[in-house]
């Protein structure tokens, strides 16, 4: 399989582009093309467990390395997931279903995919005969920086560099992240938002002079933000898997569609379910749902994407983003996979902060998504709702998924497909809010409200974030947002 930028370089492997993260012109890297899954694969995926699910669907596309090798990477990824099931389903109504994605080190979906980016990573680099050492430079609202810390700590031939909005992300992620222990780990604090970060992460990658000295350092650069296709093809594999769970449990028969609900920030989850559905996996809608930062909600139903707004802070710090990297990957897809066409909505987006798709496109193309947005008091008001109801405790971003369920129900007068929502996080990542919306009081101190809300819910704490009271503070760097090239600048050539 051959792999393109989304402005044109190219082609280049599987294995490359994982290297690589982003393409020297600045665009994401895409598979020429879909392999498709029939009806009979999915049959027979009903007899393997995660790990060979996850291991023949990276296959397909990740054709430098066989099989065996990418079921060794995965076998040893997901030993660190509790059960060693990095997507367990629950079923909380006759056609409603919850895929918990979070069951793994940091608590949060993100770790599905980055406790296997290092052994891809590594894994290429032995592939293409590469010696360097890797500088993993990270952008993150909150999750991605700690599940790549866990994932990266340690590993031989890499650094890794996080970067986090200092007052943007929850108590909970941001001392997850300083207490993270590794002699190749950075965690620097910026007075920015996520968007910032992100931008520029991607100006170090595109910035000639930095990378030459990291070259002379003998540093590549790579990312292990969802830019990077290794972070993306993990993904693929539980919405497939998740098909292939409910047709084995007789929830569905094969073939019939069910929907997907995901909570979106960066846009790099849904996508992994989009390229699912273009596979083949019977998807009748993706539901895009987004906080208060609802630039996504306005774009699929208006075509036109408009960064400039205010940025918000809400209790789902993850989702708190404007420009939706992964956003890029779909529209290529939808605009005939013509670079040139991206080349000038991405200037547009650049220079402007806006865009805008035809309608008839939007009409045509866009149709399988649609896109709602919840407040923050919904979002509170779902959390309480549903625990009464089912006695399931939401975080705060999957309550944004399950409230634009809600609405998209109330639209398509209860459409009866079944579906799985996406939940993304364990509710205490987020005590405080969650401990809000459960017992209308507050709680301030994140360690205390961890206890307040086990009583009033009997929720059991996980040992990741029982631990962190007697953990050290390793890590307590805070930079402006302007000086994040010299920070990186700073880390290799004072060689720490
Ligand atoms: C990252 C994250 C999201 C958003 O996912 P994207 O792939 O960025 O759209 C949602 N919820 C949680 C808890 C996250 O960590």
């Amino acid at each position: 399989m051959d792999f393109y930028s989304t402005r044109g370089d190219g082609p280049i492997s599987g294995a490359q582009a994982v290297i690589n993260g982003i393409a020297k012109d600045g665009g994401l890297y895409v598979p020429s093309s879909f392999p498709p899954i029939s009806k009979e694969d999915i049959e027979d995926m009903i007899d393997l467990d995660y790990q060979e699910r996850s291991a023949y669907i990276m296959s397909l596309y990740l054709t430098d390395f066989t099989y065996e090798e990418l079921l060794e990477y995965t076998k040893k990824a997901y030993a660190k997931f509790e059960d060693q099931d990095p997507s367990p389903i629950t079923k909380v109504d006759e056609k409603t279903y919850i895929m918990e994605l979070w069951h793994g080190p940091t608590l949060a979906f993100k770790d599905v995919a980055l406790t296997v980016l290092p052994y891809l990573l590594i894994g290429s680099k032995q592939k293409k005969g590469n010696n360097s050492k890797t500088l993993i430079l990270v952008a993150t609202s909150g999750d991605t920086g700690k599940a790549a810390l866990e994932g990266f700590k340690d590993v031989e031939g890499t650094e890794i560099i996080v970067f986090y909005p200092q007052n943007g992300v929850s108590d909970m992620q941001k001392l997850q992240m300083q207490t993270t222990e590794g002699n190749n780990v950075n965690v620097i604090g910026i007075d920015g938002n996520f968007d910032d970060a992100q931008t520029a992460v991607k100006s170090v990658f595109n910035n000639k002079e930095i990378i030459a000295k990291l070259n002379e350092k003998g540093y590549e650069l790579s990312s292990a933000n969802s830019i990077n296709f290794g972070r993306l093809v993990p993904q693929v594999v539980y919405y497939i898997s998740s098909y292939v769970d409910l047709v084995a449990n007789g929830e569905i028969e094969n073939g019939d569609e069910i929907n997907f609900v995901v909570p979106c920030g960066n846009f790099g989850n849904i996508l992994a379910a989009y390229y699912a559905k273009r596979m083949g996996i019977p998807v009748k809608q993706l539901i895009v749902a987004s906080n208060k930062n609802n630039v996504l909600t306005e774009f699929f139903s208006t075509g036109i994407y408009d960064s400039n707004r205010d940025f918000y802070k809400t209790m789902s710090p993850s989702m708190d983003i404007l420009i939706s990297s992964n956003l890029e990957r779909l529209l290529y897809e939808i605009m005939d996979r013509n670079p040139q066409k991206i080349k000038e909505l991405m200037t547009e987006l650049k220079e402007s902060g806006y865009y805008t798709i035809d309608e008839e496109i939007l009409n045509n193309d866009y149709s399988e998504f649609l896109a709602y947005f919840t407040t923050e008091k919904e979002t509170l008001l779902c959390i309480d709702n549903f625990f009464d109801e089912y006695g399931y405790l939401l975080d705060t971003h999957t309550a944004v998924a399950v409230s634009a369920y809600l609405k998209y129900l109330n639209d398509t007068l209860d459409d009866d497909t079944p579906t799985v929502i996406v939940s993304t996080a364990n509710p205490y990542k987020f005590p405080q809010d969650v401990y809000k919306a459960v017992s209308k009081s507050e709680e301030q101190d994140a360690q205390k409200a961890v206890k307040k809300l086990f009583l009033a819910t009997g929720l059991e704490i996980p040992k990741q974030i029982s631990e962190l009271k007697t953990k050290e503070v390793l890590h307590t760097t805070s930079i402006a947002k302007e000086d994040i090239e010299l920070a990186v600048l700073n880390i290799l050539l004072e060689g720490k």
